[in-house]
């Protein structure tokens, strides 16, 4: 009886939710080094107030057809009636302290992230209200555009993501004239892109995923269905960057680099797990990215054992200078040896569980919860799937000076 009352609550409660479209408009013209974005609000009901964080260096000109409310870091909107409507100026350009780009615009193409191009919202709204979110790109002659999102129309992306209220664009977009290279991998449709004449070498990179992919879906069968990988040159940040569903990565990076890492596969394994570190685990989500890089290259036959005992090496070699792993950032040395301390917590849940079990359990529970994560949380996830507290993941074993250890 009372699983027909389970099978009735659902529809009873979808039956009150309401929902309104949200259509954001962005129109690039060659030359213009912004973009000129309007947010478009319809529905029989909208939400009341929404409230934009700006860096007013990357947003200017705010009008709306209801009184707005601009400061320094923040525009407030109230909507009215069944149709509202915001727009803003989007400064494409944005430089990292190194002088590189994160996001850059020519007079052929514009790359950015979704998540820019619109500011973060907070949305306030009856409980039951829910966007339909699209993005659509009003482009010159001969431009088009990709992004993490499937195409629902000519330049026009339906953004759907269940867990939040109001969607908003994420993850890596490239508009210009641009070549797309696509391939379908398991239940993954990859989607390589850069602007035409770049050196990117997409055709390569689209193999070394077809190989390396499958490897990396069985620790991670709940791998994004939709993988975007844009590429351009100088004078972008020369490395890769993720974001949801999607990866940047400069044109000049190989595909495997003479240490036998990949930034490629590193990307990707940030889009597998989908976390972040609290204030001082990024060596969590670092290390389990290069983890996962070098494994497997050498489980899709990739490096040999050899090399691969060799990138271990360096890894070692390396690891010494890192003198803590706990920090805001994990870069080289504190990466490398957040990769020893994921094979000693490996080979421990191998010999604790008789081989039933590994870290490939850890991660990918994990990448189920998705998230923010703390040592606790990494050290309670362990204990689940070892059966008793992992020892390599004690903070007092973490904090011990960096001594060779074989894995
Ligand atoms: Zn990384």
């Amino acid at each position: 009886m009372w699983l027909a009352l389970l099978t009735a609550a659902p529809a009873a409660l979808a039956a009150k939710v309401a929902y309104y479209d949200a259509t954001y408009r962005a129109a690039f013209k060659p030359g213009i080094p912004h973009a000129q974005v309007q947010l478009d609000l319809a529905g029989e009901k909208l939400p009341s107030k929404v409230v934009l964080r700006i860096d007013p260096k990357r947003y200017r000109n705010f009008r709306s057809s209801e009184p707005i409310e601009v400061t320094d870091d923040e525009v407030t909107w109230r909507p009215q009636g069944n149709r509202s409507s915001l727009s803003y100026e989007f400064v494409v350009n944005h430089q990292r302290s190194s002088g590189s780009y994160d996001s850059y615009i020519t007079p052929n193409w514009a790359l950015f992230r979704g998540d820019k191009l619109a500011p973060s919202t907070r949305v306030t709204a009856a409980r039951n209200l829910r966007s339909r979110t699209t993005i659509e790109f009003d482009l010159p002659k001969g431009w088009s555009a990709v992004t993490p999102y499937a195409s629902s129309g000519e330049e026009r992306f339906r953004i759907d993501d269940p867990k939040r209220r109001f969607d908003e664009p994420e993850g890596w977009m490239l508009v210009g004239k641009i070549g797309v290279r696509s391939e379908r991998i398991q239940h993954v449709n990859a989607v390589i892109a850069a602007p035409e004449g770049d050196s990117a070498r997409r055709q390569d990179a689209l193999a070394f995923i077809n190989w390396n992919l499958p490897k990396l879906l069985e620790v991670f069968p709940d791998f994004p269905k939709r993988l975007l990988i844009v590429s351009a040159g100088d004078p972008m940040w020369r490395g890769g960057l993720s974001g949801p569903g999607s990866i940047f990565l400069h044109s000049d990076r190989p595909l495997i680099s003479e240490n036998r890492t990949s930034p490629l596969l590193h990307e990707l394994v940030h889009v597998a797990l989908g976390i972040r570190g609290d204030k001082e685990s990024d060596w969590i989500v670092e290390g389990l990215a290069e983890f996962y890089s070098i494994q497997t290259l050498r489980r899709s036959g990739g490096i040999g054992q050899n090399r691969y005992e060799q990138a271990v090496e360096n890894l070692k070699k390396w690891a010494r200078r890192a003198p803590t792993l706990f920090g805001k950032s994990s870069t080289g040395a504190t990466t490398a040896r957040a990769v020893l301390v994921f094979q000693q917590v490996d080979a421990e849940i191998r010999s604790l569980t008789n081989n039933t079990a590994s870290l490939d359990d850890v991660a990918r529970k994990l990448a189920a919860k998705r998230g923010e994560i703390s040592l606790t949380e990494l050290q309670e996830v362990a204990q689940q799937v070892a059966g008793k507290p992992v020892q390599s993941l004690r903070r007092e074993e973490l904090t011990k000076p960096v001594v060779e250890r074989e894995p």
